[in-house]
């Protein structure tokens, strides 16, 4: 967020349900800040590669095997983390997990910007009475299936992002299911924004200026690990002596229904992540982070937000450093070490 803030790519917002401060962001900008911040540290990147495989000796996790254009390469390690959101090498290590092959999860949604906005204008337009004028679009001629759509402000001038469309009932673990959402989240963003630009004030010399580089899985794979995350953790703000992190966002679940379903924590409260919930069962040399953890649905739906995903990464790259250096595995790293470096390092866990 500093850099963000030195490269006046970011501001603050009030969060748009009233769950606590906001950071809206450049995300072209953050790409940039990110690799500097992890060059700088010695991390060695590697794009263009996909996770197909694991090594493994029983249940030891000793690496990952990646496809690249230049065919398959085996990476060796002594510990893996998994943020691949999707749990895609947990899975691989046959941990059990509950995924959208099992239950319910949350709908699909393609992001887009618009530029050219009256951003002066268009930031008058009361949530009230967008949703008012999404409700009667039908009868416009507008296909909207999410009427509860939000739209906000960005650092970039005349630009505003949104977070409107609404692909239902798909399976993102399946490629044929992941392709037609592609096409219908495009396709809805086309008749969003079109509904934008001549149905709402400001938009009038609106243009569609970019859609997220792919279509956005809220849900797919949550791993049953040492702990589980439950809807009643997250709404009684409960705390664990394992905590990694801290969470005081609602529960927001973009179901497939027209509107989106809220639960909040009580007023000022926040939850603890227990170090736990990164632990998969049945595997030694792993950990996840993001929103492939061990929770519920519902809890899931507090806990996958950027910040708290962005913690959990912390945690688990602190966590495999302490296990390297003791020659251990993640499970048996001791807490109050995991802790003490974490608050070192400026985590918020009290
Ligand atoms: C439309 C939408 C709007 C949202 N809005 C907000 C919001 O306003 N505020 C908020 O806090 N949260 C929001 N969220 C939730 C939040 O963005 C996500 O839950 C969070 O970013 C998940 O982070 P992650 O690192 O776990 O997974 P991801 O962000 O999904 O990252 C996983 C990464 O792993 C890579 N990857 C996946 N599989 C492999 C593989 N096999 N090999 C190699 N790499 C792989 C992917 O390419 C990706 O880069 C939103 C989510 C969506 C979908």
């Amino acid at each position: 967020v500093e850099e963000l803030l030195k490269h006046k790519a970011a501001i603050y917002r009030p969060n748009t349900y009233g769950a606590g401060q906001g950071i809206t962001y450049d995300p072209e900008t953050l790409k940039v800040i990110w690799e500097q911040l992890a060059l700088q540290s010695g991390v060695r990147l590697l794009y263009h590669a996909l996770v197909v495989d694991v090594i493994r000796e029983g249940d030891t996790i000793q690496g990952v095997v990646i496809a690249s254009k230049a065919g398959l390469f085996r990476l060796t390690a002594q510990v893996v983390i998994d943020a691949s959101g999707d749990a895609d090498v947990a899975a691989r290590m046959d941990v059990p997990f509950e995924s959208s092959r099992d239950v319910p999860i949350q709908s699909l949604t393609t992001t887009f910007k618009l530029i050219n906005v009256d951003v002066e204008k268009a930031k008058n337009v009361k949530k009230a009475e967008l949703h008012a004028k999404m409700q009667q679009a039908a009868e416009w001629g507008y296909d909207l299936p999410r009427k509860e759509g939000s739209v906000h402000l960005t650092p970039l001038p005349g630009v505003m992002a949104t977070n409107m469309t609404r692909v239902r009932d798909v399976d993102p673990l399946d490629i044929q299911q992941l392709t037609q959402a592609e096409i219908e989240g495009r396709r809805q963003a086309m008749e969003y924004s079109r509904f934008l630009i001549e149905r709402i004030p400001g938009y009038e010399k609106a243009a569609l200026g970019g859609l997220s580089v792919q279509i956005g899985v809220r849900e797919s794979r949550r791993i049953f690990g040492e702990y589980r995350l439950s809807r009643d953790d997250v709404l009684s703000a409960r705390k664990f002596s394992d905590a990694i992190a801290q969470c005081g966002a609602p529960i927001e679940e973009h179901h497939a229904g027209q509107d989106t379903r809220w639960e909040y924590l009580p007023e000022g409260e926040t939850y603890h992540i227990p170090y736990r919930c990164l632990l998969p069962q049945k595997a030694e040399g792993l950990l996840v982070a993001g929103r492939c953890l061990s929770a519920d649905h519902d809890a899931h739906a507090s806990v996958r937000s950027m910040g708290q995903c962005m913690a959990m990464g912390q945690a688990a790259g602190a966590a495999a450093v302490i296990a390297l250096q003791h020659n251990t595995h993640p499970r048996a790293v001791a807490i109050p070490e995991l802790q003490s470096t974490l608050r070192r390092l400026g985590a918020i866990l009290d």
